[in-house]
């Protein structure tokens, strides 16, 4: 079983005045999955899409099941 990180974009919530940006969280799904379920999802709302990446990275690296294929 391999899993694999991807980012997912979300707006930000609206305030008065204020135009909203783009918030992005981590997710992990099985590679072998076809419909790519998500397995795990990271808690943060990182500004950009490296930082969500990056974070995805090392949760995976943490859960110890092997070396880890990096994808964008
Ligand atoms: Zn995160």
């Amino acid at each position: 079983m391999a899993l694999k990180v991807r980012v997912m974009a979300s707006q930000e919530r609206v305030r008065a005045g204020v135009m909203p940006g783009l918030l992005y969280r981590a997710e992990a799904y099985e590679e072998a999955d076809r419909f790519r379920e998500r397995k795990w999802e990271c808690s943060h709302n990182h500004r950009s899409v490296e930082d969500a990446f990056n974070c995805g990275v090392t949760w995976l690296n943490e859960q110890s099941d092997g070396p880890v294929e990096e994808s964008a």
